[in-house]
């Protein structure tokens, strides 16, 4: 029994030339098309991590200022 290690990814149609790429692949390497897989998540995260360092901060500031 052979485990392929690309195989458990999968894969998914480039739109922009419509080759088989990697699930786990976020350039084509054909065409070098972007996908627009983890993007707006990673995004996110950011806001929320700045927004949990924010609210951290806040009580040190306010202590600071009285
Ligand atoms: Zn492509």
């Amino acid at each position: 029994m052979k485990i392929n290690p690309h195989k458990s990814f999968g894969t998914r149609e480039c739109p922009g030339c419509a080759t088989e790429v990697a699930a786990n692949e976020n350039i084509c390497p054909i065409c070098g098309y972007l996908f627009p897989g983890r993007g707006p998540l990673q995004r996110n995260l950011v806001w929320i991590v700045a927004l949990l360092l924010g609210l951290l901060l806040l009580p040190l500031i306010l202590s600071l200022l009285r």
